[in-house]
């Protein structure tokens, strides 16, 4: 009997068709990475029906996921992620594990992403059939990007990816939004990092759970470890973690792939003493509290701006805002008086 999820068989009818909710739910969970592939599309899609099955699919996949490390990886350009990623990630499918790489890159709106955009990425990872890579979606804002990736973490889980990084460059508030829908965040420094602990942004050292200095290899292996030692004293001053853990910084090489083993054993070791002291179930329970603020939000400010007798009247009303002959205040509570009456 043919195998009715077949990839090719599947890409072919894709081509076709429309699946039903149920039928990209059971391929999901079956393990297909094309329906999977599919479903996050219909995720990214700003098309109203695409929405609804998107939201249909995510409902059933609901049940099935959450049985993950989900792990947030972030460091500026050049500072070795991909490399990081391929590494760990070879690691991870050597040890039997099932590995999703997703990406937030808030540059992706003026620049088409620069994060897993790039093909020759991640190469011997994609071609790895237990990984699975897929690009930052495209938004018109961080937050909306944020909530698609959010909901693909659902998809991926329910397809039984049991290690989830999400990785973002530092730019503006990615690493705050990547940090709301991770277990584990993880900051990647270069060997320099000593001379510029100053610069780095204090709010993402104190989110890191792990600091892993890369390129501690060849001559700057000394550097890299007085940057350790100077992260150690660094961390050591922040403020006790809820989660009870504390931070460490390590060394590694990406490339020659040392220290890949250490940076997993810290995980496995955060998610044990986490899981007993109740912190992990705590921190996600919070988090998925937080998206459904962030979602009120985002769907209230839709349905305003999408309202045409807003539209309209925020139209006549602008020109005068700048002109200094109404004050944006009076303005926005007109607009929202009009708001309320209408809903
Ligand atoms: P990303 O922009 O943060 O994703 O950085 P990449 O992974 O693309 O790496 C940027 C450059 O640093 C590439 O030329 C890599 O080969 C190099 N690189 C990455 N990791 C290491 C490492 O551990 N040691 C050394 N020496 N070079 C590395």
């Amino acid at each position: 009997m043919q195998n009715p999820h077949s990839q090719n068989d599947l890409v072919k009818r894709f081509q076709r068709k429309r699946y039903t909710p149920e039928e990209y739910v059971a391929g999901i969970q079956s393990q297909n990475s094309v329906l999977l592939s599919q479903a996050i599309t219909l995720i990214e899609s700003t098309l109203e029906a695409h929405q609804q099955t998107a939201q249909t699919i995510l409902e059933q996949c609901l049940p099935h996921s959450g049985n993950s490390i989900r792990i947030g990886i972030t460091g500026t350009p050049g500072v070795g992620k991909s490399t990081f990623i391929e590494a760990l990630g070879n690691y991870l499918l050597s040890k039997g594990h099932r590995l999703a790489v997703l990406a937030i890159d808030p540059s992706s709106q003026v620049s088409k992403g620069s994060i897993l955009g790039d093909k020759t990425r991640m190469q011997t990872l994609s071609a790895n059939p237990n990984a699975f890579i897929r690009p930052t979606p495209a938004g018109d804002s961080l937050g909306g990007v944020a909530r698609k990736t959010r909901e693909t973490i659902v998809l991926c889980e329910a397809a039984g990816y049991d290690v989830i990084l999400v990785e973002t460059v530092g730019v503006g508030q990615s690493e705050t939004i990547v940090h709301s829908m991770v277990d584990f965040f993880l900051l990647l420094l270069l060997p320099n990092a000593g001379d510029e602990l100053q610069g780095i942004k204090r709010g993402v050292m104190e989110m890191a759970d792990l600091v892993v200095i890369n390129k501690a290899d060849g001559d700057v292996l000394p550097l890299a470890k007085l940057a350790q030692k100077q992260c150690n004293n660094a961390l050591h001053l922040f403020p006790p973690k809820s989660s009870g853990w504390t931070p460490h910084a390590v060394l590694c090489s990406a490339l020659q792939k040392s220290g890949i083993d250490a940076v997993w054993q810290h995980i496995q070791i955060y998610e044990t003493q986490t899981k007993d002291n109740q912190f992990f179930a705590q921190n996600r329970a919070r988090q998925a509290q937080f998206w459904l603020h962030q979602s009120i939000e985002q769907q209230l400010k839709d349905l305003f701006y999408k309202n045409p007798h807003i539209a309209a009247r925020l139209q006549q009303l602008e020109p005068l805002i700048q002109q200094h002959q109404l004050s944006p205040f009076q303005a926005s509570e007109e607009l929202l008086k009009i708001f309320t009456n209408q809903s």
